[in-house]
């Protein structure tokens, strides 16, 4: 075990010292308990907060009959998992060796002494997210089975990675038993992607909404209450909208297209965020947000896509993709960017397969034992190389310039410098892809000299500046000639819509858009710098100018009249 698997097994199981049990039992009851009890299930949706008082509690994945040990634990040991927290089903389920006694405590209960009690929340909050590392690791909980060369299995491995659920993929082509599992289950590998929750149930090609509802992410919004705010995308800038908007009181609704985190998710690696020395992955960062936003009471919602704003009255109503409306008094958009494609004959063909717009593990073990390119000169596409050199026989890192300098952070350099299987070329352009299906190999071109010759790379990963996701906007609030929101003092005032406009007094807040009330933060932002802190600064600051808007709201109509 590497030193830092090594650290991830200690947070993940500490130990209570007597005088925090001691304090514990104030909130539970003590019950015996029998050997071969179930303290709880996989597929449960609520559980107690078990503190071990005696005895041993086993730890078990249970699939198709078998019964894998995960975890033991003893006497001063906490049962739980971040679905404590999250309200998502349990992965698995936790049995009574031998006769013994456990401290069970409500989860409603466990959430008082999250807020209440500092040293014990640091604790089970490490050790909550620590496990779940743990479970992402051992590959537990929902079976992925599908064929490598799958968009649809790519997207749910995908899916399921980005929002950090345990999960084993099976792959058609490799593991020896794929076939004969879909067999017990009655699916031909032509109906393929399949996921397998809880061992009996089969979703066949299921889509991101369908999954999530099955294994309990919460999809539900309630449609009938007003929101005060709206954050629109969970990227690192809109989940510090939600935590802030949250922690001062305001009754927060988070919408979250995909997963948690955004594109700093997919990052490997984020080692420039204020107070992280050592680093720490885009995953992390979000499950940690998730726990603190619900820690103040914010509601994320996963996956759930705006498609539509409009204003009615005074306040604003977002449409959903998954049908109906939720309302609230203002609205933070934080929806964030994504990659640029490239612009080549026959991309689409090989989109979601072997060109990438993202580098996690997903698409990583796709790629194992191959050579990848990866296209791109600034931090993301230097974070991407790094990451897959690692688990890749080679990378070549393709850029149009010819200095990585202008565009890329030193310690990247330093650092693909410093890796012998990453290839960087310069002044390159790609022209054509190769291959049916699958890719084979990437024809590129010097574009100072017109020579071309051929990569034998498997896979593309494409990371070329960025465009904005606000398709859902258009005509609702004004952006600029790229897409992106203008606010505060870059808008132009004729975009300013009058009628809103009509009877307030001042000029729109730095992060107001043309609309008041409607406010945008983070990459989405016209002229914002596009980095993790930044965007973090901005979702916060965001929540004082809601207040103001909504004190202005709320006061008497003259005040609000020049
Ligand atoms: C691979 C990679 C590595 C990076 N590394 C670093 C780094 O080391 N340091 C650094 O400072 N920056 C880094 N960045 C940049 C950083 O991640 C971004 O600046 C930051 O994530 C921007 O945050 P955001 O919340 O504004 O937007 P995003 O992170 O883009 O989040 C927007 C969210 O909105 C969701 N969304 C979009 N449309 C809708 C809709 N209609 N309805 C609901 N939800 C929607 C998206 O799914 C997404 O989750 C990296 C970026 C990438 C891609």
């Amino acid at each position: 075990m590497d030193n830092r698997a090594d650290g991830i097994q200690s947070s993940a199981f500490p130990t209570l010292a007597d005088d925090q049990i001691e304090f514990l039992r104030r909130y539970g009851e003590v019950r015996k308990i029998e050997p071969g009890q179930v303290l709880f299930r996989e597929g449960d949706r609520s559980y107690d907060f078990i503190v071990i008082l005696e005895g041993e509690v086993e730890i078990v994945d249970n699939f198709e009959g078998e019964a894998r040990t995960i975890a033991v634990h003893g006497a001063c040991r906490f049962l739980g998992e971040m679905n404590m927290l999250t309200g998502q089903s349990v992965y698995l389920s936790a049995v009574m060796r031998e006769s013994g006694e456990v401290l069970a405590i409500p989860p409603e209960k466990l959430k008082a002494i999250i807020t209440e009690e500092p040293t014990l929340s640091d604790i089970i909050l490490k050790a909550f997210l620590a496990r779940r590392s743990v479970l992402m690791r051992v590959g537990t909980g929902l079976r992925i089975v599908g064929s490598r060369r799958s968009k649809d299995a790519l997207r749910l491995r995908e899916f399921a990675v980005r929002n950090r659920l345990p999960h084993r993929w099976i792959e058609l082509e490799e593991d020896g038993g794929a076939e004969a599992l879909l067999g017990r289950f009655g699916v031909q590998p032509q109906e393929t992607p399949v996921a397998i929750w809880l061992g009996e149930k089969v979703l066949k090609n299921p889509s991101n909404a369908e999954l999530a509802r099955t294994i309990g992410l919460d999809v539900d919004t309630s449609r009938e209450q007003m929101y005060e705010i709206i954050v629109v995308g969970a990227g690192p800038a809109g989940l510090a909208a939600a935590v802030y908007g949250a922690s001062e009181g305001l009754a927060t609704l988070s919408l979250e297209a995909v997963a948690l985190g955004g594109q700093a998710g997919t990052s490997s690696r984020i080692e420039n965020y204020l107070g992280f020395p050592a680093g720490l992955s885009g995953a992390e960062l979000a499950s940690r947000a998730l726990v603190q936003a619900d820690k103040f009471g914010a509601r994320i919602t996963v996956p759930q896509e705006a498609v539509g704003l409009r204003r009615e009255n005074n306040h604003y109503r977002v449409t959903l993709s998954e049908g109906g409306e939720v309302a609230g008094r203002s609205v933070i958009v934080a929806t964030g960017a994504r990659y640029r494609r490239l612009d080549i004959p026959r991309l689409e063909r090989f989109e979601g397969v072997s060109v990438h717009y993202a580098a996690t593990e997903a698409e990583a073990q796709m790629c194992r034992g191959n050579e990848v390119a990866v296209v791109g000169g600034g931090n993301s596409a230097g974070q991407a190389a790094v990451f897959l050199a690692d688990r890749v026989a080679k990378v070549y890192l393709l850029i149009r310039g010819g200095d990585l300098g202008k565009s890329m952070s030193r310690y990247l350099i330093d650092r693909i410098e410093r890796t012998d299987n990453i290839e960087l070329l310069s002044h390159i352009g790609v022209r054509e892809l190769m291959g049916d299906g699958a890719l084979e190999g990437v024809v590129v071109e010097d574009n100072r000299s017109g020579e071309r010759r051929i990569l034998r790379a498997r896979a593309l990963f494409v990371f070329i500046g960025a465009e904005a996701n606000t398709g859902w906007l258009k005509g609702t609030i004004a952006l600029d000639e790229r897409g992106f929101v203008p606010t505060g003092r870059t808008l132009d005032r004729c975009a300013l819509d009058s009628q809103a406009w009509n009877g307030l007094s001042r000029e729109p807040f730095m992060l107001e858009s043309s609309q008041p009330g409607i406010f945008a933060v983070g990459d989405v932002r016209s002229g914002s710098v596009k980095r993790v802190a930044s965007a973090v600064g901005e979702g916060s600051m965001a929540v004082r100018f809601v207040h103001q808007y909504l004190a202005e709201m709320s006061a008497p109509q003259r005040s609000r009249v020049t």
